[in-house]
């Protein structure tokens, strides 16, 4: 019985069942009964379950927010609370956030791109390093472009931009700048 109550269950005797629940009795998990009228002996009247579904009944019992937040793929804190009125069988006290820690798969996941290692090394004349880049706009412009692809030469760090309007055209525009800066 020790081992059930540790799972967060709670219980529950109306004088001859023995109940196990969650929050309210509505959310009963467990129900036994006495062997006879006035036993002391109580049975639980069960059945073999499935491999799988044994193994999610204790992870149903775990209202954590952190946890939930972490298999339910990083919700923001405003979808969590609902979690509870849209399942069946999960325990129907609300999720709150319990600690204002900051979540690194959150944070890792809004990254873009990491920024490049700092280098203290720089070309010994123009053009002979250039870092490129093709970006997206937010919003497409009046003349449909909806990247740019930019050039900085490490020498003198010079940078041109080019506006395109689907990615492929990022290869003309490089032709366009080595025949541009072609000495
Ligand atoms: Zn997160």
């Amino acid at each position: 019985m020790g081992a059930i109550l540790k799972t967060g269950l709670r219980l529950h005797s109306d004088g001859e069942n023995v109940q196990f629940y969650l929050d309210t009795l509505q959310n009963t998990m467990l129900s036994c009964k006495p062997r006879t009228i006035g036993s002391n002996a109580y049975y639980l009247e069960a059945e073999i379950v499935p491999h799988l579904k044994e193994k999610a009944m204790p992870a149903l019992h775990i209202p954590v927010w952190t946890t939930w937040h972490e298999r339910l793929g990083h919700p923001s804190d405003n979808v969590l609370p609902h979690f509870k009125d849209h399942t069946i069988g999960f325990s129907k006290t609300s999720l709150v956030r319990d600690n204002k820690k900051i979540c690194i798969g959150c944070i890792e996941g809004k990254m873009t791109s990491k920024s490049f290692p700092i280098s203290d090394t720089r070309a010994s004349k123009a053009f002979e390093l250039v870092h490129s880049d093709l970006k997206e706009f937010p919003t497409k412009s009046y003349h449909g472009f909806k990247y740019y692809i930019s050039f900085i030469d490490d020498y003198t760090s010079y940078a041109w931009t080019m506006n395109l309007r689907t990615k492929d055209e990022s290869l003309k525009a490089l032709q366009q700048f080595l025949e541009y800066i072609k000495v």
